[in-house]
C-alpha cells in the first residue's frame, strides 16, 4: 500500500478517538430530545449542558455565553448580520479585515444590501491589520468590526487586542467579532485577553467532528438568523445536535491539554521541510509577522518557483502526500489574494503559493517523507521545463 501523508489540517482534521468516543452514547444508544421533559429529554439536556460548560471553560466565559451552531460559518454569520443588525440604532457601519473568510466577507455583503455601509481594512506592508486605517475609520456609527486571529494562508497571528482596544476608545458601540477557527487549540483564546465581543469557532479544525461550532458571545446580544423553538436562548432555534456539542467540547479539552505536545509536532514538521529548501531552487516561505506578533507554526505557506501551486500540489498527490494550493482560495474566483498582494506578490508569483498544515497527530517521519516528494517533484518539473 502507498504511504499517504496528509498534510492539510488547516482544512480540516482527523477526528480523535477519544472524541469519537465522547459521542458515541449519544449516537448509539442514548437518545433524547434536549427540550422534551420526560427523563430521556432531561438526560441530553444535562449532557449539552455539559458540554456548554466545556466549551465556556475554554474561553473562560459563562456558559450561558456559547451559542451551539453547525460551524464556523453560521458562528460567523450569526456574529456578523446577528450583532450589526442588533446594533442597528447605534449606526450603520461595518469594518471587515482584508482577509476575512468568505464567510465573513459575503455575511458583511449580506448586510450591504439592507443598507449597511461595508468598509475593507486595509493590510500593513506585513500583511497585517493596518491599525491606522482601522483608527481613521473609526467612529460612533461603527457598529461592528470583524477580524480573524490566524491566517489560514500563513499562520500569522492579528494584533486582535491592539485592535480591540483601539475599536473602544473610539467607536463605543462597535461590536469586535473574531473568527478563530485556525487559533483555537493553537494560541491563547480567552475573549477577555483578547478584548473581543464574539468568536467563532470549528470542531473539526481541533479533531472534533465535521458540522459542529460555536460562537461564544460576552455582554453582547444577537438578532437571530435561525428562527422557531427558541433554543440557544432564541440564538439559534433548532433541536441541539447533543453528540456534536459533546464532539466540540471534548476537541477543546483534548486540544488544550496536548497545546505543548502539538505546537512541538508542528514546529517539528516545519523545520524538517524548511531544512530541504536549499534543494528548491527559487522557492522561499512566506511569514509575514514572524518577528512582530508571531505565527502559528501549524501553517507553512511556501513559493514555489518551478510551476504553480496547483501543479504542484498534483504531483505531490501522485505520490501520496496532500496538501493544498491554499492560500489563492481565500479570495474570489479570479480576484488575487490581498494577504499576498500586500506582501507585493504579483498575481502570478500568488498562484505559486503551497500550504503545508500540521496537526498533533503529524509526525517528523510523515514531514520528511513529504520534503522529500516536494524535492524530487521540483527536479521532475525543472526537468521538464529545461
Ligand atoms: N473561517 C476560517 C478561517 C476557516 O478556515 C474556515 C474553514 N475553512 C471557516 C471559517 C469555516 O468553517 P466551517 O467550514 O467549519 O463552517
Amino acid at each position: 500500500m502507498t504511504q499517504v501523508v496528509y498534510l492539510d489540517h488547516a482544512a480540516t482534521t482527523p477526528l480523535d478517538p477519544r472524541v469519537r468516543a465522547a459521542m458515541e452514547p449519544w449516537l448509539g444508544e442514548r437518545f433524547g430530545n434536549p427540550s422534551s421533559r420526560h427523563p430521556f429529554g432531561v438526560a441530553a439536556a444535562e449532557a449539552l449542558d455539559g458540554a456548554r460548560a466545556g466549551v465556556a471553560r475554554a474561553f473562560a466565559v459563562r456558559a450561558a455565553d456559547v451559542v451551539f451552531t453547525s460551524g464556523a460559518t453560521e458562528a460567523n454569520n450569526l456574529g456578523v448580520i446577528g450583532q450589526a443588525r442588533a446594533g442597528r440604532k447605534h449606526g450603520r457601519r461595518v469594518l471587515v479585515g482584508a482577509t476575512e473568510h468568505p464567510s465573513v466577507r459575503e455575511a458583511a455583503e449580506a448586510l450591504e444590501r439592507e443598507g449597511f455601509a461595508v468598509e475593507t481594512l486595509a493590510l500593513d506592508a506585513d500583511s497585517s491589520v493596518d491599525l491606522e486605517d482601522l483608527a481613521r475609520r473609526l467612529a460612533p456609527d461603527v457598529v461592528l468590526v470583524a477580524q480573524m486571529l490566524v491566517s489560514n494562508e500563513f499562520g500569522t497571528v492579528y494584533p486582535l487586542r491592539e485592535l480591540a482596544r483601539v475599536v473602544r476608545a473610539r467607536a463605543p458601540h462597535a461590536r469586535v467579532h473574531v473568527d478563530a477557527v485556525q487559533a483555537v487549540g493553537k494560541i491563547e483564546c480567552a475573549l477577555a485577553e483578547l478584548g473581543c465581543d464574539s468568536l467563532a469557532l470549528s470542531a473539526h479544525k481541533l479533531h472534533g467532528p465535521q458540522g459542529v461550532g460555536a460562537l461564544v458571545l460576552v455582554n453582547s446580544t444577537v438578532e437571530a438568523l435561525l428562527v422557531g423553538g427558541g433554543q440557544e436562548r432564541g440564538r439559534r432555534s433548532g433541536t441541539e445536535n447533543v453528540a456534536g456539542a459533546l464532539g466540540l467540547a471534548a476537541a477543546l479539552r483534548f486540544a488544550e491539554l496536548e497545546r505543548a505536545a502539538s505546537l512541538a509536532a508542528a514546529k517539528a514538521a516545519r523545520a524538517a521541510i524548511v531544512a530541504r529548501l536549499s534543494e528548491m531552487p527559487g522557492s522561499r516561505v512566506l511569514e509575514p509577522g514572524r518577528r512582530a506578533r508571531g505565527i502559528v507554526d501549524a501553517i507553512l505557506a511556501l513559493v514555489v518557483r518551478v510551476a504553480p501551486a496547483e501543479v504542484v500540489m498534483h504531483h505531490l498527490e501522485r505520490r501520496g502526500v496532500y496538501v493544498s494550493a491554499g492560500a489563492a482560495c481565500q479570495s474570489k474566483k479570479g480576484a488575487q489574494s490581498p494577504s499576498l498582494a500586500a506582501l507585493g506578490l504579483g498575481e502570478d508569483e500568488a498562484r505559486h503559493v503551497l500550504r503545508f498544515s500540521f496537526a498533533r497527530t503529524t509526525t517528523v517521519a510523515e514531514a520528511e517523507f513529504a520534503a522529500q516528494a516536494l524535492v524530487e517533484v521540483q527536479r521532475e518539473l525543472a526537468a521538464v521545463n529545461a
